[in-house]
């Protein structure tokens, strides 16, 4: 089984992406960029016209530091143990959902984006305590112990009534907040900022539709929604089938079909569909050759959208969980 990341097809869809939406783009490489390739990605990003990247922690963001990006960079879920101070150090902002984080934070002169929960109830500070937040934030800012460089919050994306409830929540806790002051305002991740012209801010956090799948994936399979917005899939998987035997299973990262469904798999221009994975090879009813589990649908290749629907789930899984057992092929 093999994973091949297409990085020119980051580059330009973050190129049209951040054109479209008319935006400067956050590009999100959290997960190992979606099972893309951290540093890959965030290359391809900023090729691309990404003026942010975004990682979930500290660790990853060092990674990237370490291996020489030098574009701003925000860590937004910090773990029990955050690496602050040297974050701070490599000029990593910090995503803060806490008064301890906010702390800390003014204890090692961190650069903070402040997360308030809108609605989504993960994580942020909650809107009974963002006056007293905003507050101390002034304070701290005041007296130089860190800088805030942002507000941001995350939607829900259950519907669009909610996401606007929670837009318009946004816009009250930035007022409340004003006297900070903040370069960036963001609420945005794909969908909302695909959909929701009014939602995008100072800038757009760009994730899944960074690496060409749209974000309202299921009714997505033949790719169109995606070629409707210019952009196309990044990572594409194939394995050989020899035998009726396909060299790839649930331990390179596949998900197994729900019962009665299957997975599209294309063998020498003939669609099989897969209704049963083994570990690491899988039975298939056709033709010797080299198969394409997914990749481009507009290369009459199955989806990674058609998959997440078959197994149930939404795109993002599909290639996040992707483990193969050789290295990525990587095509600039
Ligand atoms: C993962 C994530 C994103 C990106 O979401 P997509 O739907 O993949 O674009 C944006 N913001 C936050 C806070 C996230 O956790």
């Amino acid at each position: 089984m093999q994973v091949h990341i297409d990085a020119s097809a980051i580059r330009d869809n973050i190129r049209v992406l951040g054109e479209r939406l008319d935006s400067p783009v956050m590009a999100v490489v959290k997960a190992n960029a979606y099972g893309h390739g951290a540093l890959t990605a965030a290359r391809a990003a900023l090729e691309g016209g990404a003026t942010w990247l975004a990682c979930a922690d500290t660790g990853e963001a060092l990674a990237l530091r370490a291996a020489g990006i030098t574009a701003p960079i925000l860590a937004w879920l910090q773990s029990d143990d955050p690496r602050f101070a040297e974050a701070a150090a490599a000029s990593i902002d910090l995503g803060i959902s806490t008064h301890a984080q906010l702390e800390r934070a003014a204890e090692v002169g961190a650069r903070v984006h402040l997360k308030v929960d809108t609605g989504l109830g993960r994580n942020g500070f909650p809107l009974g305590t963002w006056p007293v937040v905003a507050g101390r934030a002034a304070d701290l800012q005041r007296e130089d112990r860190l800088r805030v460089v942002g507000i941001f919050s995350h939607v829900s994306g259950t519907s669009p009534e909610s996401d606007l409830a929670q837009l318009a929540a946004f816009d009250d806790a930035l007022s409340v907040a004003s006297g900070l002051e903040p370069d960036e305002v963001h609420i945005a991740a794909s969908s909302f900022a695909i959909g929701t012209p009014a939602a995008r801010g100072t800038l757009v956090r760009l994730g899944i539709a960074s690496y060409g799948l749209h974000p309202d994936g299921s009714p997505n399979h033949d790719g169109a929604a995606g070629r409707a917005l210019g952009i196309r899939p990044a990572m594409r998987v194939t394995a050989r089938v020899a035998d009726g035997l396909l060299d790839a299973g649930v331990r390179h990262g596949l998900l197994t079909p729900l019962g009665g469904a299957a997975l599209p798999v294309r063998v020498a221009d003939r669609m099989v569909m897969l209704s049963e994975l083994g570990e690491w090879q899988s039975t298939i009813d056709g033709p010797d050759g080299e198969a394409v589990l997914f990749g481009d649908p507009a290369r009459d290749e199955p989806s990674a959208e058609a998959w997440a629907s078959a197994a149930g789930t939404i795109s993002y899984e599909v290639v996040t969980r992707m483990r193969p057992t050789r290295p990525a092929k990587v095509a600039a």
